[in-house]
């Protein structure tokens, strides 16, 4: 039996009762039927909780008809409708255009935006305590005085926030209390933050930085605009995109920073509070559970006026947001990998679009993407060529490592090491980067050759010293480092091969005894918060040398640095991902701008295998214009991104044969069809991860190629996988390993 129902107000079998469409936390493409109970009144975006199987989930109420196939009669009724206002109509709607676009389902989608239950009540009241004013105490004391005083106003306190500032113990208030001189109100939990004031004088700004604030204030409040400010590193993109941030704030619209990486927003935090006089709220994983809630809360009712945050934050409930900057959009970051596979960066164009403001990209180095969409006329290019401090860009020289290399043993070259010295000895600071973690990246047995590799992983384990443990990069599998080979059992024949920034640390300990010497990796023990204490003391010039991962690459300004040495300028050019020249690009860009970024007669020196290559020409003539138009040029010849279009299929199991066979078996249905090629299966760079096979497939077709609908439809015919298989579709795939 089939009734056909309107969505809202059909009638089942039991008589007029509404059924709602429900998008529920699950991988399926559909919302689900819910009956609403009487009493309850909910419409499109409101945010319920629903039983599913016999657990009870969150979802919202969703858009469009009801599956008219199931049996009224065996529908569950939602259970609570939360007092968080409804989702809106855009936000719907953005959710829906990512599960589209990235063949997710809607509810994984909807699952970023209700991260966090407890926001979706009303913050709970606390206990305030009230001056009576016709009541005294039986005795003054000079605790109790001070207590008073703050009391005065007829204002109502936490106990605890009255003790702390009255500088007292909490005894003194509650006594206050038994006594009568005090009564308890019920009142709202800490107040939101005080708001950022958009009119507070910021810097004068240079005439290319106030042409590009006038572009983008003129577009706050004018419907969607696409911005990319090109500008190299220290030219002042943040002071300019600050003015628009402003004007958001004037016309009463909220405004989003995306930031790439957890370690920047505390810089930007307190760059922020200079120019506005108060923060802006902060949104990431890190942010504590309670903190996070009431930044949900606030964002949702209007009251957070500015977000600085992680990519997730582009999945907030915004009242009425107004503007997104995207900083450093050209950020791998910005992609997410596992889950939904996502690109924070793209989708915040889309939430623009949808929601009709202004997206502002920002970058020294942008990606060929979005310079692409600047020549098409789809984004406005906004540049700034020169450092706003005046001081010039550094100077890049290349070190040939065949020719110019240190021994045998070593890692940095002479060149390298003068410099150092010189830097040293004038009190300034130098940066060593290498982009790989630990002490040695392959650690092997001397005597029969065993390596060690991780058991869960087709990776080798990476020596850390510092731990002394072996350590998987990919699963954390980690083990002590033994003191005679596993295999033949000989002591002390183990040797590591090549350098991690920990080796690079022992070296330049050995080379300069006297200099102080910090190593800066995600590997400190205390985590994020100790990278950042560190942070701040290399800028106070607490440090002399700094060894680093990426962890240094962005960001933050060090006024005292003036030498950057890249360990290994080749590392990740021969990696088989078409966007290699770029990345390196990109990095060593980045990093190298970190020299003399304040005053000028900055040096990056780039060791290298082969300094002729592109990418290092490009860096060391300072002009990346021929670069990159020879990169578009071989991307479209190729008929790559942005050119063409790409997915990958990554097919994954605990069982290599089966894993293997369901990969050719998605060959196998494969609907034949002009203007699109498959590639594969083929087994992954990375072939085993935390103990799953891995094959890939690569679907290419031109740009207006409708891949989505291609490929929704060759896996409509496909056998549900079994035995643990997993499929994953990737859109756009940033990594290919
Ligand atoms: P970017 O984001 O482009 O790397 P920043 O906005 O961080 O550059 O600016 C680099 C440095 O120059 C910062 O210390 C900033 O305070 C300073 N700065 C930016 N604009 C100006 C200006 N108009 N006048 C003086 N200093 C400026
Ligand atoms: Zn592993």
């Amino acid at each position: 039996m089939t009734h056909q129902r309107d969505f809202f107000g059909g009638t089942t079998d039991d008589g007029p009762q509404a059924v709602v469409p429900v998008l529920v936390p699950v991988a399926v493409n559909t919302a689900y039927s819910y009956k609403v109970p009487e009493g309850m009144s909910v419409r499109p975006g409101s945010i319920v909780r629903v039983p599913l199987g016999n657990r009870e989930v969150v979802g919202a109420v969703w858009d469009g008809p009801i599956d008219s196939n199931v049996n009224p009669k065996k529908l569950k009724s939602i259970l609570h409708a939360y007092e968080a206002k409804p989702i809106s109509d855009d936000l719907r709607r953005f959710v829906d255009w990512v599960a589209n676009w990235t063949l997710g389902a809607p509810g994984m989608v909807l699952r970023m935006i209700l991260r966090s239950e407890e926001a979706l009540e009303p913050e709970p009241m606390v206990t305030g305590y009230r001056r009576l004013f016709d009541v005294e105490p039986d005795r003054m004391t000079t605790a109790r005085e001070k207590v008073l005083e703050y009391l005065e106003d007829g204002m109502a306190w936490t106990k605890a926030g009255l003790a702390g500032v009255a500088g007292v113990s909490a005894s003194v208030v509650e006594g206050l209390y038994k006594q009568g001189v005090l009564e308890t109100v019920m009142m709202p939990a800490t107040p939101p933050l005080p708001d950022p004031d958009p009119n507070k004088k910021g810097r004068t700004l240079n005439e290319h930085q106030q042409n590009a604030a006038d572009r983008l204030t003129a577009a706050i409040g004018n419907g969607f605009k696409a911005f990319l400010i090109d500008g190299v590193t220290g030219s002042g993109k943040t002071e300019v995109y600050f003015e628009a941030i402003a004007e958001a704030m004037r016309q009463n619209k909220q405004a989003l920073v995306l930031v790439p990486e957890i370690a920047l927003t505390s810089q930007f935090l307190t760059r922020f509070e200079e120019r506005f006089g108060a923060r802006p709220a902060e949104w990431h994983s890190q942010v504590p559970a309670k903190r996070r809630e009431r930044t949900w809360r606030g964002v949702a009712n209007g009251e957070v006026k500015v977000v600085v945050g992680a990519r997730s934050s582009l999945f907030l409930p915004f009242k009425d947001l107004g503007l997104i900057v995207v900083d450093e959009e050209h950020d791998g970051a910005y992609k997410q990998d596992d889950r939904v596979p996502y690109n924070a960066r793209d989708m915040a164009v889309v939430r623009g679009h949808i929601s009709k403001f202004p997206v502002v990209l920002a970058s020294a180095t942008p990606s060929v993407e979005s310079q692409v969409n600047v020549h098409s006329g789809r984004y406005e290019m906004l540049r700034l060529p020169a450092r706003a401090s005046g001081a010039e860009m550094p100077t890049i020289k290349s070190v040939d490592m065949r020719t110019e290399g240190p021994e045998r043993g070593s890692w940095l070259a002479p060149q390298l090491v003068q410099e150092m010295a010189t830097a040293l000895g004038n009190g300034n600071q130098s940066l060593l980067f290498l982009n790989r973690r630990g002490y040695a990246p392959l650690t092997l047995c001397r005597t029969c050759g065993h390596r060690f590799h991780c058991e869960n992983c087709s990776a080798w384990l990476v020596e850390h010293r510092f731990k002394g443990k072996l350590v998987c990069h990919h699963c954390g599998y980690s083990q002590p480092v033994p003191h005679k080979c596993p295999e033949c059992e000989k002591p002390d024949t183990l040797v590591a091969c090549g350098p991690g920034v920990e080796r690079i640390g022992e070296e330049v300990s050995s080379l300069f005894p006297e200099a102080r010497v910090l190593v800066l990796s995600s590997d400190l023990p205390g985590g994020m918060e100790r990278v950042k204490r560190e942070m701040k003391l290399v800028e106070e010039g607490e440090v002399d040398i700094v060894i680093g991962t990426q962890l240094v690459a962005k960001g933050h300004n060090f006024p005292l640095m003036t030498l950057v040495g890249i360990i290994d300028a080749d590392l990740g050019l021969s990696n088989g991902d078409p966007r290699a020249g770029e990345r390196t690009f990109q990095l060593l860009a980045q990093v190298t701008g970190r020299a003399g970024r304040i005053h000028g007669k900055g040096l990056g020196i780039l060791q290298s295998y082969a300094p002729e290559q592109p990418v290092i020409q490009a860096l060391l003539s300072g002009n990346p214009d021929e670069f990159y138009h020879a990169e578009i040029e071989s991307r479209q010849r190729a008929g790559l991104p942005p050119f063409g279009r790409l997915a990958a299929l990554i097919i994954s199991g605990t069982d290599r044969g089966e894993t293997e066979s369901y990969a050719k078996c998605l060959i196998g249905i494969l609907p034949l069809l002009d203007g699109v090629t498959v590639l594969g299966p083929a087994e992954a760079a990375l072939a085993l991860v935390r103990g799953r096979y891995r094959f890939r497939l690569l679907v290419m077709a031109g740009r207006a190629f409708d891949l989505q609908g291609f490929i929704r439809n060759w896996l409509s015919q496909a056998p549900n996988p079994k035995g643990g298989i997993r499929l994953q579709v990737d859109i756009d795939p940033q990594n290919f390993f």
